[in-house]
């Protein structure tokens, strides 16, 4: 039997500059993809309409050119598919899997402090943020409308317990099944009033839309993937397999961070380093060894 071709993509967002950690990524997948004798694609993660610009876009295209990454087809920008995410909301709305929530952000953080402040240690999602506590899932249907007609900001929120009834638990893991917690995540943002789609959704719509198989991303995204396997499942999208790679740390052991101009692929060019410079400095940044790719 013909196995059907491999699909890996690169998914970056142009919200300020590639380091290191993003080439290793590109090239992870780059190299994984033509092993396999697959495809690697490249999607432009830029839903966020403020922070990404066509300038950081073109700047970003031209650092993984030169860093010899190279992708398969046109890229896919994700802020030209709004429409698409859209729908996917629609049928989780149709559903009755998701609502609308005004509680803000500092709303909530002033909650947790108090109750933080009496010794009740509330729970925090993998990411560290304090898991939403409010209850506004109860609101009937005119408080939902009120609010949806309101020019005040909302988010729409996934009933996470609701939707973990119809989901399944688990994922692909560098080759074996690794349980999902998706509860951990508790009532996460799908959408914004102005920004239809959050990175859950649009990455999981995405993903499916391309083909994707193969999905190969930094650690830091590990327990994001619980959330991403229950939309697939209530969106009835078939789940990758996912490698998670070890991340490039800084020499604080901190993940890199796209405001340490340091490590930016625009600074080691400036500074007049080669890809191949920079090939080397990641394998560093990896204590060398547990990739043997390079
Ligand atoms: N856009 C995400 C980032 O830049 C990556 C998303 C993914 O690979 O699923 O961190």
């Amino acid at each position: 039997m013909v196995e059907p071709q491999r699909v890996f993509r690169f998914a970056p967002s142009p919200n300020g500059e590639l380091h290191l950690g993003h080439a290793y990524s590109a090239l992870l997948n780059l190299k994984s993809a033509r092993e396999a004798g697959g495809k690697c694609l490249l999607r432009i993660e830029d839903i966020d309409t403020v922070r990404c610009t066509p300038e950081l876009e073109k700047q970003m295209l031209e650092d993984l050119e030169w860093i010899g990454f190279e992708w398969d087809e046109e890229p896919r920008r994700q802020s030209e598919h709004f429409a698409e995410y859209q729908s996917s909301l629609d049928t989780l709305w149709e559903r009755g899997l998701v609502y609308p929530s005004v509680l803000s952000r500092s709303e909530i953080k002033r909650y947790v402090a108090k109750r933080d402040a009496v010794g009740e240690k509330w729970p925090r999602d993998p990411d560290g943020s304090p898991v939403y506590p409010g209850n506004e899932r109860l609101l009937g249907a005119s408080a939902r409308n009120s609010i949806l007609n309101s020019d005040k900001p909302f988010a729409i929120r996934l009933d996470m317990n609701l939707a973990v009834d119809a989901a399944r638990y688990e994922w692909m893991e560098s080759g074996s099944f690794v349980s999902a917690e998706p509860l951990k995540w508790g009532d996460v943002i799908l959408a914004r009033k102005d920004t239809p789609a959050s990175y859950h959704l649009c990455c999981v719509v995405d993903d499916a839309l391309q083909g994707i198989t193969d999905v190969v991303r930094g650690k830091d995204l590990y327990y994001a993937t619980s959330v991403h396997v229950v939309l697939q499942e209530l969106l009835g999208l078939i789940s990758p397999s996912y490698h998670h790679h070890d991340l490039i740390l800084d020499e604080n052991g901190k993940k890199l961070s796209k405001s340490l101009a340091s490590t930016s692929l625009r600074a080691l060019r400036n500074a007049g380093l080669s890809p191949q410079n920079v090939v080397e400095k990641m394998q560093v940044g990896l204590r060398c060894s547990v990739f043997r790719c390079w």
